[in-house]
């Protein structure tokens, strides 16, 4: 089902806990408030399951830190049992390692880990934690159990710059399959810490020369440059139309809302009361369903092209 701007939504991302073992100085925390709610993997499976109907084909797990959850597993088994063709997870890797294998085995198909320095000190001032060996292991693991294709989450702000030429050497050699260089969004801490945010432009140009070819993904329409094996995304969310142009994404917050964007606290359907309501199960089908619609309907682009933005005064 497509909205009022010719979207598809195709593509579910479930926040399955605010609760994290880092501190990122900029988290966005999905542009959701803090909520010690948790739906239960029936829940999240039913949502993502109505979902197929109006298009859903795949479901990202993130956080918080998602593999915090205890039931992950379960939780991944059940989306994968509801039909979703592919789960996947962004998580900071710090319990990869050993959860890597386990993972696999349940049905998730692919993890994007998130790496914003290769300096120990620095790591621990952006994350607030000392575990960049721990998620190195962690990377290394991933790519044996076979959650492919890895791809490495990589937040460019004015601190980590210095490290985008070690990133992506280590990615290379490491056998990492992208690399996705993400532009510091103004959301959740990262409103207050925005000083730090630094333009992609400058690196896509040495992107553009240095590529033996570029793509553009339909989603967002993401520019991919293609280096040695490693194909470099560049996600400009910000103040971007074209990004929300190409938007197929829907969100579940973790206290049971559908959320149409990122950046936008007014459009969300809010849809606890019908997942822990007293309803049959055809009632809460069909009632989730509305919801989407609803969701659906009110779904636009945060930034949207206007002449106006663009023509000489
Ligand atoms: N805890 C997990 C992790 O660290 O990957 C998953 C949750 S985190 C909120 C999801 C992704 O958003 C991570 O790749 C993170 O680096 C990125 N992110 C967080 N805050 C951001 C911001 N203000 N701007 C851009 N990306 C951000």
């Amino acid at each position: 089902m497509i909205d009022r701007f010719g979207r598809p939504i195709e593509d579910l991302r479930v926040t399955l806990t605010h609760v994290c073992n880092f501190s990122c100085f900029f988290c966005h925390m999905e542009g959701e408030d803090s909520s010690q709610s948790l739906l239960s993997p029936e829940e999240i499976s039913l949502v993502a399951k109505v979902g197929i109907e109006y298009g859903i084909r795949s479901v990202k797990l993130t956080g918080g830190e998602p593999t915090l959850r205890r039931d992950l597993v379960q939780i991944i088994k059940e989306l994968k049992d509801k039909g979703i063709k592919e789960v996947s997870m962004t998580t900071n890797g710090v319990l990869l390692s050993t959860l890597a294998w386990k993972l696999k085995e349940a049905g998730l198909d692919r993890v994007n880990v998130s790496l914003h320095s290769l300096d120990k000190q620095l790591f621990k001032e952006i994350t607030g934690v000392d575990a960049l060996d721990k998620v190195i292991d962690g990377i290394k693991e991933a790519i044996k159990a076979g959650l492919r294709p890895l791809k490495l989450n990589f937040v460019l702000t004015k601190k980590n710059i210095s490290q985008l030429d070690n990133i992506i050497n280590f990615a290379i050699e490491t056998g990492v399959d992208e690399l996705h260089l993400i532009e510091l969004h103004p959301v959740g801490l990262g409103k207050n810490t925005f000083e730090y945010h630094e333009k992609l432009e400058s690196i896509e140009k040495i992107l553009k020369e240095k590529a033996d070819k570029i793509e553009i993904r339909s989603k967002h329409y993401r520019p991919r440059y293609h280096l040695n094996n490693l194909v470099i995304e560049v996600v400009k969310p910000y103040a971007n139309p074209i990004f929300c142009a190409g938007c197929n994404r829907i969100r579940l917050t973790a206290d049971g809302k559908l959320k149409t964007c990122l950046y936008r606290q007014d459009k969300e359907i809010d849809i606890i009361d019908i997942l822990r309501g007293n309803f049959s199960l055809e009632e809460k089908i069909e009632l989730i369903r509305e919801a989407y619609e609803i969701a659906i309907a009110i779904r636009e682009p945060n930034f949207k092209y206007r002449v106006e933005n663009y023509a000489s005064s």
